[in-house]
């Protein structure tokens, strides 16, 4: 016999950790090849820390790993922007600890901090030479 009444709602836990709350974020990564590429998305729901260890590594391969491709900047410009967007989700949740003892990693360094993810200035810096000599053989 199903109770009567409101539905009882839980809140939801984090699938790496068990810890609430959570928020059922995406996470993505993409990779890029010279002939093809390859996107990576992992779904939630995450709590904060779990959720912004994961963004900080996939954001950090991103960065590194996402543009070598003639179709990948598009990609790489939207996994980017799809994990900021997870980030500030994750952001606004009370931290939490696990429910039990289980272990949690460390978060890791942020992206700002990690070395590869400096390897994004390369084509950052080609694109603003070619738009820069775009505009200066216009003129
Ligand atoms: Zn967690």
């Amino acid at each position: 016999m199903a109770p009567d009444g409101p539905p009882i709602t839980r809140p939801i836990s984090c699938k790496q950790c068990g810890a609430t709350p959570a928020a059922s974020v995406q996470i993505r990564s993409h990779l890029g090849l010279l002939l093809w590429m390859r996107c990576k998305a992992v779904d939630g729901p995450f709590c904060s820390h779990c959720g912004i260890a994961l963004i900080r590594v996939m954001t950090t391969k991103t960065l590194w790993q996402g543009w070598w491709g003639p179709l990948s900047l598009l990609a790489t410009l939207f996994a980017l922007h799809s994990n900021l967007d997870a980030y500030r989700d994750l952001r606004r949740l009370p931290r939490s600890a696990p429910p039990s003892a289980r272990a949690r990693s460390g978060m890791g360094k942020p992206v700002h901090r990690r070395p590869p993810a400096y390897v994004a200035l390369i084509p950052l810096c080609c694109a603003i030479w070619l738009l820069t000599s775009l505009i200066g053989s216009a003129s």
